[in-house]
């Protein structure tokens, strides 16, 4: 946070009870801050505040942030053209690896399926970024925009509905305050206090399975190709990373069910680099190292009601997706493109009305729907011992490259191009 802004935010705080803005995002995250940004691309003069618990990072210090942590995104076309209007795209795509190809195969099967950039005629079929450095760029880019108030560390500690919008009490620095809102965005990420605290429920599917993340280095180049590998035990994602097709490093994630993940996280580097490859094999060449590893417990968690009068829920507290097919955080980005485009056509109307959120909702219920379905069903087919997905499996993607729209579907939900996507 700049000085300036940092001075404005105490400042604010310091005037608690008269502290108003249009729009308060609670959740400085992945989502929290591309919300941000594409609010402000599409109405400079909307004042909105972001309130984020921890410290946000800047350029010296890339302080622990959980969105901002050692994975890497893969962020699929879709989402670049939204961040490239938002204006974050140039200096994102210093750290961006394009994906030229996607390498699809069910291990102990024949076959596989190769999605091609140059027979798609795009530039990459998508770029894979570090989380750090998403976090970095769009908080420094918030920090320029003058009609974006960053709090933070700063925690929302309760959201009351009020008659024309939401009241946040606001914790920082040991001091209490009080925002009021015409719009009140909960971001808060998939253990949401506040979506639990208005009552609002969510449909949980424990997956029984642990992501392990790390990044493994290569002794050859990965050339841009992006491998998924769906085994007995899981699926797993070696992304090319390095910011060119000559890198040799590969963000992985790796799917174990949760009772043996522990067991895994804790293998010494040379025992963990040989499980990898036993299961993974020889497609990048032999795995030479092992950076930090983290673990994620997956669940499909969908929130049962995502607008109110003056309230949505976004992100991860919205829905939270097994990363297989690395969609949850383009979804986001689309809910959030197509939640400002709405709010954009607010004209006399308060941004909080219940008839514009619901205008927004009907234009991206459906595309949550069958991106949750997608991610959720690749996941079973490929782990399930019942006949039928066993049936399925069983073709393996010999079948899939012989039925060419059934290869063009998973190109286009590769690509996040499946469903309309609102541009602002
Ligand atoms: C292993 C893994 C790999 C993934 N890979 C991909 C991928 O390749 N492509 C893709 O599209 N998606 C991917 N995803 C999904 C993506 O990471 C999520 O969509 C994204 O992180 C969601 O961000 P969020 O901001 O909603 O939530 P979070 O990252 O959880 O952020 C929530 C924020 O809210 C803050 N907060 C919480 N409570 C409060 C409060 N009361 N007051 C103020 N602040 C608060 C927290 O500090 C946090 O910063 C992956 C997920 C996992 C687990």
């Amino acid at each position: 946070m700049s000085e300036q802004q940092e001075q404005s935010s105490s400042d604010t705080l310091a005037s608690a009870d008269t502290l108003t803005t249009d729009i308060a995002i609670v959740g400085g995250g992945m989502v929290g801050a591309a919300l941000a940004s594409l609010f402000a691309c599409a109405n400079p003069r909307w004042s909105i505040t972001l309130i984020e618990a921890f410290p946000l990072p800047t350029e010296d210090a890339p302080a622990y942030q959980p969105s901002y942590d050692d994975r890497s995104t893969a962020i699929a076309h879709g989402s670049v053209a939204l961040l490239q209007q938002v204006g974050v795209w140039e200096t994102l795509s210093q750290y961006a690896t394009p994906i030229e190809q996607v390498h699809v195969s069910d291990k102990g099967h024949v076959g596989g399926a190769v999605i091609d950039r140059h027979k798609v005629g795009v530039d990459a079929l998508g770029y894979v970024v570090p989380n750090a450095w998403i976090g970095r760029v769009l908080i420094r880019h918030l920090q320029t925009l003058p009609n974006i108030t960053l709090l933070s560390p700063a925690k929302v500690n309760k959201l009351t509905p009020v008659a024309d919008g939401a009241r946040l009490q606001i914790q920082a620095e040991g001091q209490e305050s009080t925002l009021h809102t015409q719009l009140a965005v909960i971001a808060d990420g998939a253990h949401s206090r506040l979506r639990a605290s208005l009552g609002i429920d969510v449909d949980i599917q424990d997956y029984r399975q642990t992501a392990i993340i790390a990044n493994i280095g290569l002794a050859q180049p990965h050339q841009g190709v992006a491998y998924e590998r769906f085994t007995d035990e899981g699926p797993m994602a070696m992304l090319p990373l390095g910011g060119s097709v000559d890198g040799r490093t590969c963000a992985l994630v790796w799917t174990q069910p949760t009772e043996q993940a522990e067991e895994v996280l804790s293998l010494p580097d040379e025992e963990f680099l040989t499980r990898l490859q036993q299961r993974f094999g020889f497609r990048l060449g032999q795995l030479t190292g092992v950076g930090k590893r983290d673990s994620y417990p997956l669940t499909l968690s969908v929130a049962k009601e995502q607008i109110r009068s003056s309230l949505v829920v976004m992100g991860n507290a919205a829905h939270f997706l097994h990363p297989v097919a690395g969609q949850g955080f383009n979804l986001a980005v689309r809910d959030c493109a197509a939640l400002a485009a709405t709010l954009a056509q607010a004209g006399d109307r308060p941004l909080g009305s219940l008839s514009l959120l619901q205008a927004y909702w009907q234009q991206q219920e459906l595309d949550q729907q069958a991106t949750i379905h997608f991610s959720d069903q690749l996941t079973k087919l490929f782990t399930s011992s019942k006949l039928p997905q066993a049936a399925l499996r069983g073709l393996g993607f010999v079948g899939l490259e012989c039925v060419p729209p059934a290869k063009q579907w998973l190109t286009l939900q590769t690509m996040g191009k499946a469903s309309r996507q609102v541009m602002l």
